[in-house]
């Protein structure tokens, strides 16, 4: 694997597409043993989570329903630590056993509003949730993060469904930032 630009930076290669489908079939195996008896619904939070969550449910030997809303809180390789719901939840999941997918969690601010969101308007009858990536260095939130395929040093990542100010998002493998992280 090589490097790559995308627009105005280079990114180094990662963690390789086998590597990452090994991430996700044991997150998938995770999430089984705890919902084999129940059909959750898998929440996908846009755009980022596609890739992830498209692998994860081929893995997800159980019955199951999918549902998907899009947040926004990241502008160029910076989080604006504002988050907002851009799009509306295409599933009423009142009573139901959601489990919220997120590509990575940073600060965990946009998975803290939506957890807030999913409480306070949807009634579900539990929530839990799951990332492909966290970032625990900056991860500053106290609940936890039920289901975790790898942590990361504090650098912007980017493929397999992350972006650059909309770029690279269809590269099958996950890249960083060659000249690690720019102020946050
Ligand atoms: P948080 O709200 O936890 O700070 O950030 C969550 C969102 O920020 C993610 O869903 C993702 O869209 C974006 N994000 C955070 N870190 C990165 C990164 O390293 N690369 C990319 N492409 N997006 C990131």
């Amino acid at each position: 694997m090589k490097s790559i630009k995308v627009h105005d930076k280079i990114f180094k290669p990662y963690i390789e597409e086998k590597e990452l489908q090994k991430i996700v079939k044991k997150v998938a195996l995770e999430i089984y043993e705890d919902y084999k008896d129940k059909t959750p619904v898998f929440i996908g939070v846009l755009n980022g989570v596609f890739m992830f969550f498209a692998d994860l449910l081929k893995y997800y030997p159980g019955d199951c329903e999918v549902a998907f809303l899009q947040m926004s809180s990241y502008s160029g390789t910076q989080s604006t630590g504002v988050v907002y719901k851009k799009m509306d939840l295409t599933k009423e999941v009142k009573n139901r056993h959601i489990i919220l997918m997120e590509d990575i969690v940073d600060t965990g601010n946009t998975i803290a509003s939506l957890f807030e969101y999913f409480q306070n308007t949807q009634r579900p009858k539990s929530v839990k949730v799951a990332s492909l990536l966290i970032k625990p260095e900056v991860y500053n939130k106290e609940f936890k993060i039920d289901y975790v395929g790898i942590e990361i040093p504090d650098k912007f990542v980017l493929g397999y469904g992350l972006d650059y100010d909309e770029l690279g998002r269809n590269l099958k493998d996950l890249y960083q930032l060659d000249e690690g992280r720019i102020n946050h």
